[in-house]
């Protein structure tokens, strides 16, 4: 079977397992989770970073350090991984749920900007969503695949409205906008290092921000809110932070990101050369602002060829290459049907249509040569 995305594990990853229990130090305190949170610093651009137990928990975090309260709606792009939205109950708030623009399947700013003018309204200095008479606690953009999304203008909308923004930026290591790396464009962003990730510590993730106070105010949270050495703590803190044995595989797997990230370009580039040609083929975005991670690459299918999705990625399996559907949106998720969403003409449609395609860094080109030739010929 050629797997959609596993892990490549071929660096120093059991040198440094080796090490941490030969030392002793296996959970939260050791020398590879200091050495994890400085390097994704350095490569996020970011001026620090909190290593987590998983992105989830990094993104739960993350809200309640920037002031998000129980009660509190979340703007959230509805075409996202779950995981976004759940962060959010996980707060005690609830996703505002948005559309995506087709050119970019990030959150469509301007539909914000819409929205945020008429249906909210300032009361006593916060920002009330008249419809159901919450407080708006922060903005999460999802930069899907990878992908950031156009966070210049999200930026500029959140300040003028005095909301914080924090990014699901679980996929988008290695990302650029606008020839800026991904560490400084929200007030903090969180990556993942789940094991379907570019780069894994088997689970895992990070806070990055470029605030000194606020990412201090991350790491207190983050290591249950102890003030010294002697059980004084001084809030509801979190056990969120990551091993020392998760770190050694995330370290070891940091010292190949160029190259990990180059072959996902790689993947996504030679599937967009090698099948363009199909007729009413489309492919994942690239929106001027950004170069994306290329977490995963695939097709987008026309309207006709849908309806036969679940039959093309049968027929896929069946030749030895797992091949699925993507993200079914927030709003249509048996937890979320109560959320309150704007009209989502463009993820109703997009989600229907994908599929994504096997894009493990280490694919071989005959392995990727194999697949490209049984979707011509499924899709023929
Ligand atoms: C992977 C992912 C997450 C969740 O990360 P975990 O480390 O699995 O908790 C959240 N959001 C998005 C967009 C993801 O792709």
């Amino acid at each position: 079977m050629i797997p959609l995305a596993i892990p490549n594990l071929a660096g120093r990853e059991a040198e440094y397992l080796r090490q941490c229990i030969e030392t002793g130090y296996v959970s939260s305190v050791g020398p590879f989770v200091t050495r994890m949170e400085t390097e994704i610093a350095q490569a996020t651009g970011a001026e620090h970073a909190v290593a987590t137990s998983a992105g989830t928990t990094g993104l739960h975090l993350a809200l309640v350090a920037v002031g998000v309260k129980p009660g509190d709606l979340v703007i959230l792009p509805t075409f996202t991984f779950i995981a976004s939205a759940n962060a959010i109950s996980h707060a005690g708030a609830m996703p505002w749920l948005f559309d995506i623009t087709r050119d970019s399947w990030t959150i469509d700013v301007d539909l914000v900007d819409r929205q945020l003018r008429s249906d909210t309204v300032r009361r006593s200095g916060e920002l009330i969503h008249k419809a159901t008479n919450r407080r708006v606690g922060a903005i999460m953009p999802v930069y899907t695949l990878g992908m950031p999304a156009d966070m210049d203008a999200l930026n500029a909308l959140a300040e003028e409205f005095g909301l914080p923004i924090v990014a699901d930026a679980a996929a988008a290591i290695g990302a650029r906008y606008r020839d800026r790396n991904i560490g400084a464009l929200a007030h903090l962003s969180v990556l993942s290092f789940n094991g379907n990730k570019t780069i894994t510590s088997g689970g895992g993730g990070a806070v990055i921000g470029a605030q000194p106070e606020l990412m201090d105010h991350v790491r207190h949270l983050c290591t249950t809110a102890r003030r010294g050495a002697d059980y004084d703590h001084d809030a509801v803190g979190f056990n969120y932070r990551m091993t020392n044995l998760e770190a050694a595989v995330g370290c070891a797997q940091l010292e190949r990101l160029a190259e990990l990230v180059a072959a996902k370009r790689r993947i996504s580039a030679t599937y967009r050369a090698q099948l363009s040609d199909l007729p009413d083929i489309g492919f994942f975005p690239q929106p001027n602002w950004a170069q994306g991670a290329c977490w995963f690459s695939g097709i987008v299918l026309d309207a006709r060829r849908s309806q036969r999705l679940d039959e093309i990625c049968t027929a896929l399996r069946a030749k030895g290459i797992e091949a699925r559907k993507f993200w079914k949106p927030v709003h249509e998720q048996a937890p979320y049907r109560a959320a309150p969403t704007t009209t989502t003409p463009v993820a109703d449609d997009i989600w229907r249509r994908i599929l994504t395609l096997p894009s493990s860094t280490h694919l071989t080109e005959q392995d990727q040569a194999f697949v490209i030739q049984a979707v011509r010929d499924i899709l023929r």
